[in-house]
Order: structure tokens, then sequence, then C-alpha cells
């Protein structure tokens, strides 16, 4: 793996040789930069087309980094691993007359009635759990962001299904965020936090914006490759 510094920012790139005539930049769907470039092309060439592209690398790597994965459907029975915020848990269901959840070191347990509650009960646990964590993470991000720049409206908080993005932001201020979130860890979740209170002030992913993101997450790189390949994600 090579890597560049590009506008600041560290971009590890994976360096194809090949038999083509052309050098060729894509970045995949996690994030990864790949260079395809003929044998005869010297490194120092290869990383000024980098340096030249920068702006689009920049970009399509923060793009594609904040894609959602998802994995397949949870079945919601015993022995199934959890994840609860970047680290993993196993299932256990306990029939009980009264509902009931309880955390170990390892495991989650909930008690309930029958099994067929199980999907809804899990589920809505862990909607509370990521509803009390953001609620207290969001206001130390926006201490944070706001001792730093002007704000056009305070932001309000919600926790909404998304198909591919992990959080999304509104004109009028209002930022969602992708209950699969509950999974991540959580420098991961202040790195979407941070990112949406970003769009507050900028619109695009531009320079501006990665120039701003970077004063208040300044491994945001890092972070968001960590959420989308070392999240665990379920369909919830
Ligand atoms: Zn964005």
């Amino acid at each position: 793996m090579n890597s560049i510094e590009l506008d600041g920012r560290h971009i590890a790139y994976n360096l194809q040789r090949s038999k083509r005539r052309t050098l060729g930049i894509t970045v995949d769907a996690k994030g990864q930069v790949i260079v395809t470039a003929p044998d005869y092309i010297p490194l120092n060439k290869i990383e000024k087309v980098l340096l030249k592209r920068q702006n689009w690398i920049i970009e399509k790597v923060a793009e594609k980094s904040n894609n959602v994965q998802i994995q397949p459907k949870r079945q919601y029975v015993s022995g199934e691993s959890i994840y609860l915020f970047g680290k993993q848990y196993y299932l256990k269901i306990e029939l009980s007359n009264d509902y009931n959840v309880e955390k170990d070191l390892h495991r989650i347990t909930f008690y309930m009635k029958d099994y067929t509650e199980t999907e809804k009960q899990v589920t809505s646990w862990l909607y509370e759990q990521l509803i009390s964590v953001v609620k207290v993470i969001s206001e130390e991000c926006l201490r944070n962001f706001t001792s730093k720049f002007a704000i056009p409206t305070i932001p309000v908080f919600k926790i909404r299904k998304m198909e591919k993005r992990w959080g999304s932001c509104t004109e009028y201020g209002v930022i969602h965020l992708n209950p699969k979130l509950v999974a991540a860890s959580i420098e991961c979740i202040e790195y979407v936090i941070y990112h949406e209170l970003t769009h507050l002030i900028r619109d695009k992913h531009n320079d501006y914006f990665y120039r701003d993101l970077i004063q208040v997450c300044p491994e945001y790189l890092r972070l968001s490759n960590k959420l989308n390949n070392e999240t665990v994600i379920y369909a919830l």
C-alpha cells in the first residue's frame, strides 16, 4: 500500500501496475483508492497526477466511506452476535413475565413473554441506547463546533432510517442519524455528527468543507474508513 499527502490528508492507495497504456484512478465502494499505471511510469509522475486530481480523490473517498453497508438480517435468537457502540456481545433471550434487559461484559440478556416479541424488543432497546448516547455526545460536539464556527441555526438531532447514508442535514438544520450507528464506536458516531454539523455551514464536500471539518475532527479520514470497514451493521 502506498500513501500520499493530498491537501494535508494522508491518503492510502493501492498501486497496481498493468499493461494498459494510460493511468487510471478509481475509488471503490469502501473508499479505497486504486491506481492502475503502466510499468514505465515512475512513482513521482504518478504522484503528480494524484496531486492534480486531489480534489476529486478526497471527495470520492469521503463520499464512499460514508456509505452504509448492510449485513444479512438479524435473526434475534440466543447466541447471535449483537453490536453495541463498537463492541460485540452475545444476545440471549430468556422467557419471563417481566420485561427486562441485563447487560454484562459479553452478553445482553432480554427477558420477555414470548419469542414473537424478540425483534421488536431488541430493536427498540437498541434505539433507546442510541438516542441516549447521541443526546450526550451531540451536545459536546455542538459545543466544540460552535466554539470555532458561527452557525445559522441550532440543529435538532433525530434518528431516522436511511438506506445509504450515515447521516444527513436539512437546510433547516435537522440532522438525521442512521439507527445503524448504534453498532458503531462512539468516535465514529462523533465523526458523523461533526460531518453533519459542518453541513450547517458548508453545502458541498469541497475543500472548504474539509478544511472546516478537520478543525473539529482532525481524524475524520481514519474514522470514516473505520466506520465503513470495521462497523458490523445489521439491518435494523
Ligand atoms: Zn456530507
